[in-house]
């Protein structure tokens, strides 16, 4: 069974999450583990954390993504802002500790005109610094639109992180379709040809996870803008083509267009169905 999943918005604890994904047809999925758009770091409860590593074994969930606040930046021009995005990293990662073999996905940050070459070495000099090599969560860079100063819009930028990185072995990366979209790869025309240059410039073996999303915008318009899949300029044919390209067997699929659980639900059912997995 192909792990589909989604960005769940309910909140109040790790087993419930575990629920509500199976609620909703998915055997995997991705959450925040702190407060999205604060620092504030959820209580850590064994207990609960437990409970979901169960839950997912006996339900046969894929891994699952934990996502970055939206405030982290690690290539602020601001020096506290940089040392704040190194914290939450931190104690996220001794939160994912609890659940080992999962994902920990962020955006590798806005270089705010310190330029690329500078934004890729703070980040990495940050992953050096928060990464444990004895950790057994992956931390995964988002690609990115490419929306102002954010890094990440090109294959290259991540490869570069990566190469100036020494914990690269527990790195990998999230392919976003709305955001390589934005960015200008043509994922809906030339999939097979985005996956060949993904692979010559980062390497598959690095891909760990996928966030489906449909785009309000055309390809190249570096915006950022999430829609229904099938609401957008990639369209159900193509997301359909991306969660059964050979290439990407295995991974998990996670949605993050604009809607809540139920209707993250109605997506799951449709693309399983269009995949003949319902
Ligand atoms: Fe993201
Ligand atoms: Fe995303
Ligand atoms: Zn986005």
């Amino acid at each position: 069974m192909t792990y589909i999943g989604a960005h769940l918005s309910s909140s109040g604890g790790f087993a419930k999450m575990g629920r509500a994904a199976l609620a909703i047809g998915a055997n995997t999925f991705q959450c925040f583990v702190r407060n999205p758009r604060g620092a504030k770091a959820k209580a850590v409860n064994p207990a609960d954390l437990e409970k979901l590593r169960v839950l997912m074994a006996e339900e046969g969930f894929g891994p699952f993504v934990a996502h970055a606040p939206y405030i982290m930046n690690p290539c602020s021009k601001d020096e506290g802002i940089r040392e704040l995005a190194a914290e939450m990293m931190a104690g996220d990662l001794a939160l994912m500790e609890h659940l080992p073999g999962n994902y920990y996905n962020f955006h590798p940050g806005s270089h705010v005109g310190q330029g690329v070459e500078t934004g890729c070495r703070q980040i990495a000099g940050m992953l050096d610094r928060v990464v444990r090599p004895e950790q057994k969560t992956v931390v995964l860079l988002e690609t990115m639109a490419g929306k102002g100063s954010e890094i990440g819009g090109r294959f290259e930028e991540l490869r570069t992180i990566l190469d100036l990185a020494s914990c690269r072995d527990q790195l990998g990366v999230c392919l976003d379709t709305c955001h390589v979209s934005d960015a200008g790869y043509d994922i809906v025309d030339d999939l097979d040809g985005v996956l060949e240059e993904f692979d010559r410039i980062i390497g598959l073996p690095r891909l760990k996870a996928i966030h489906i999303n449909d785009s309000l915008n055309p390809r190249g318009s570096r915006k950022d803008r999430h829609a229904l899949i099938g609401q957008g300029s990639i369209g159900t044919e193509a997301i359909v083509k991306i969660i059964t390209h050979p290439a990407l067997r295995g991974l998990p699929f996670l949605l993050e267009t604009p809607t809540d659980d139920k209707g993250h639900g109605e997506e799951i059912t449709m693309l399983r169905e269009k995949i003949g997995e319902q």
